[in-house]
């Protein structure tokens, strides 16, 4: 487990104090979706709503950087998604609900490097054709039964030195489990495919998730 404040950030992250803000918080330059503040045109980053932003606040190294290629599995509104695409190059989020999708397409309107996808992660094939291979990052935050599973379909997107960046939700494998048990079992079926780099809890930000970077396995 890893609790290392201040972890490397992609240069298109950085930690800025807002008017009101203890501290400083992460933040990202683009067109502000949830009604973030918004300060010399940064708009910031609010890890209680976002597990990738909470992951980052915990200090793990993900391994992204400004101009990735990436693809998120499981965008919703895009209110984390849209944080991606303000550093990473081209940004695909797949979404398999019509309604949050709506959102989706909004907030790319802003944004050229966004692409929003109507899809089921569980069937990479119907997206294959859009979205390119060798990809830097695959960052996923679906909270459905089988995240492993998501997370080894989507492997074929990665290039070899890529990253998984994935938060995984234990209530969502199994609501009866201690958390700790279900995290044991989501990363031991992951190293089907993975190389499992660096773990941590997402507390105090989401209770009961697991923030994971990993790589392909040669
Ligand atoms: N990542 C979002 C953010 O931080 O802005 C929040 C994501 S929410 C916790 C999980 C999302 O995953 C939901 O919008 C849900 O519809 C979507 N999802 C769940 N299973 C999916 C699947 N198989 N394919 C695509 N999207 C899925």
């Amino acid at each position: 487990m890893s609790e290392r404040p201040d972890g490397p950030l992609p240069d298109g992250v950085v930690r800025r104090q807002f008017p009101g803000d203890d501290e400083p918080r992460l933040a990202t330059r683009g067109e502000p979706v949830y009604g973030e503040p918004v300060e010399d045109g940064w708009r910031r980053w609010d890890a209680t709503r976002s597990k990738l932003g909470a992951t980052f606040e915990k200090g793990l190294d993900t391994g992204l950087e400004d101009g990735d290629a990436v693809l998120y599995l499981g965008a919703a509104n895009g209110t984390t998604v849209s944080h991606v695409a303000d550093f990473a190059g081209p940004t695909y989020a797949v979404e398999f609900a019509p309604r949050p999708t709506r959102d989706l397409v909004g907030v790319a309107e802003d944004r050229p490097n966004l692409f929003p996808l109507l899809k089921d992660a569980r069937k990479p094939a119907n997206y294959a054709h859009v979205v390119e291979s060798d990809l830097d990052a695959v960052v996923q935050d679906v909270a459905t039964r089988g995240q492993a599973r998501v997370a080894l379909e989507n492997r074929r997107f990665l290039a070899d030195d890529g990253r998984l960046v994935a938060a995984i939700k234990a209530r969502s494998e199994d609501v009866t489990k201690d958390p700790r048990a279900v995290f044991d079992r989501v990363l031991n079926e992951l190293r089907e495919g993975y190389e499992i780099l660096d773990t941590a809890r997402l507390e105090p930000f989401h209770e009961d998730h697991l923030a994971l970077v990993a790589t392909p396995k040669r």
